[in-house]
């Protein structure tokens, strides 16, 4: 592989001290802030995470906040971000700190990496940012700047190459300002280097870019070929009874692990298999009516739903009849079934 062009970090910081974006997670860069946020941004886009971000700090300030707090609490304030086991094991990863480390978050890399839900990125970007530590931090916009500046020819699907970039930026990290330098590599992946239309004339780093010199610096990163995902027909129950809402708690490991969904099952049920199911339940169906199609896209699966609201006559134990009140307070319902939590 080719090595990382010298003299990163002296064309890089320039710009990002006059470029860096305000954003909440980087005023008061606490250990636990920046931790948060890290894996907040993991699969949300920034703008989306920073309203979640301040409520979730307003909630649970610290690491002793967080440790103490149910999981409801912790899964309530992260409904609508996905990927619910960022916040389980978050949570889990807080009661350790709380226990082992004394509430501080441990200043050294491979302590951070060995708490729940903290890999290679996340223990680089807390350990660089918070502590100023010379740890890389290799995200997907990282992993495209170093590939289009080496113009490298592997996949960058490939770990080993992954792997190569970090030990590679490694030792382009500047004494002083390794918080700084991580977040200006990200800084730019996210506002200049961008996916399909990299900024070469805005770029800092223009001058040293191997890809940038080719005039078409968008053939980079090579990419392996996406596994289509799975396709999965399930259909959803907004089941009724004087006012309230069936809701159930999905089991403790797996998909959407202890979130609390409307009651559904897998295949695509027509009137009459919707109606006999509902019987099944023991909610003694009174009227039905379809609410609708709705199609949710997780990383490697597709859920394409058809829903039907049915009015009950009866409320069996099987399910948590809420209300609207209750819903909005206690029970977090992922963004997959948004369609149909809309309607109620
Ligand atoms: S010169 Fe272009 S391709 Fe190279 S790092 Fe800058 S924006 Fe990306």
């Amino acid at each position: 592989m080719e090595k990382l062009p010298e003299g990163l970090a002296e064309a890089l910081l320039p710009w990002y001290d006059a470029h860096a974006r305000d954003l909440p997670w980087r005023r008061d860069a606490t250990p636990y802030r920046v931790w948060v946020s890290e894996i907040m941004l993991q699969q949300t886009r920034i703008e989306a995470a920073k309203g979640y971000f301040l409520r979730f700090m307003r909630a649970l300030p610290t690491v002793r906040d967080l440790a103490a707090a149910d999981q409801q609490t912790v899964l309530k304030l992260w409904e609508g971000l996905g990927y619910y086991s960022r916040a389980r094991n978050l949570h889990k990863a807080a009661k350790i700190v709380v226990e082992r480390y004394g509430g501080e978050l441990p200043a050294d890399a491979k302590a951070l990496r060995s708490l729940p839900g903290i890999g290679d990125y996340t223990a680089g970007a807390v350990a660089s940012i918070a502590f100023g530590l010379p740890e890389p931090a290799v995200d997907g916009n990282v992993l495209r700047v170093c590939a289009r500046l080496t113009r490298c020819p592997d996949s960058v699907g490939d770990p080993k190459v992954k792997r190569g970039f970090r030990e590679g930026l490694r030792e382009r990290y500047p004494a002083g300002r390794c918080g700084d330098f991580t977040s200006a590599l990200m800084e730019l992946g996210e506002t200049v280097c961008l996916p399909g239309t990299p900024d070469c004339g805005a770029c800092p780093l223009a001058a040293v870019c191997a890809a940038g010199r080719t005039g078409h610096p968008a053939d980079w990163p090579v990419m392996d070929e996406k596994r289509p995902r799975k396709v999965q027909r399930r259909t959803v129950f907004l089941l009724e009874h004087e006012g309230r809402v069936a809701l159930v708690r999905r089991p403790d490991r797996g998909l959407l692990a202890g979130m609390w969904e409307f009651p559904n099952v897998e295949g695509e049920l027509d009137e009459a298999a919707a109606l006999c199911q509902a019987d099944a339940w023991g909610c003694a169906p009174e009227a039905l009516e379809p609410c609708g199609r709705a199609l949710h896209i997780f990383t490697h699966l597709e859920w394409h739903m058809t829903g039907w609201r049915v009015r009950c006559g009866a409320a069996p134990d099987r399910f948590t009849w809420t209300t609207a009140r209750s819903r909005a307070e206690r029970y977090p319902v992922p963004a997959a079934f948004r369609a149909y939590k809309e309607q109620i």
